[in-house]
């Protein structure tokens, strides 16, 4: 029997939808942005990030679970907790692009400013997703410290290096699954 709790026990695989394919390639994202691997090879999985800003893609990234967790370690002890009990205090248990899952924005009403749509995925199929408005991305940059802020900046100016430093604050993550 499946734990009901959680979402590995939808029967229905789902595809990734195009929305998370990448803008820049026109087609769904093969490597991981950090290493370079095959996402496809990665069991656990991978995580797909894209900020969308007036309707323009402004950043996108593919992270396998690897290089996700090894970013997340960077982070201090302080941030990790302050981050986790944000998410758990405002995570609304949704899925879906619909609304935002940490405020009862909808999309609509957040789409003429930045947002970030979420996507857990393992090999063509997606787990978990996620839209971030712009005020719960900074309201969750808000609680790290600056080491961490630094950790994810740098990893900007390394694979993004046109792209303003501060644009972005912390990768927004569908929780508490990404968080165990
Ligand atoms: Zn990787
Ligand atoms: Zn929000």
């Amino acid at each position: 029997m499946s734990d009901p709790e959680s979402t590995h026990a939808r029967s229905e695989r789902e595809p990734i939808p195009r929305e998370l394919h990448s803008f820049y390639q026109d087609r769904p994202f093969v490597s991981c942005t950090r290493c370079g691997e095959s996402l496809a090879d990665f069991p656990d999985g991978f995580r797909i990030s894209k900020n969308f800003k007036k309707g323009e893609v402004i950043i996108e990234y593919a992270l396998c679970m690897p290089c996700l967790a090894g970013m997340l370690e960077e982070a201090s002890e302080e941030s990790k907790g302050k981050l986790a009990e944000f998410q758990e205090k405002h995570f609304r248990n949704i899925s879906g692009f619909d609304e935002c899952a940490l405020c009862p924005r909808t999309r609509e009403e957040a789409k003429n400013e930045e947002f970030g749509l979420v996507g857990v995925c393992q090999g063509d199929n997606i787990l978990d997703s996620a839209l971030i408005c712009l005020d719960c991305m900074e309201a969750m940059n808000g609680v790290l410290s600056e080491e961490t802020r630094r950790t994810w900046d740098r990893f900007r100016q390394e694979n993004f290096p046109g792209v303003p430093s501060d644009f972005e604050p912390f990768p927004p993550r569908p929780a508490p699954k990404v968080l165990s």
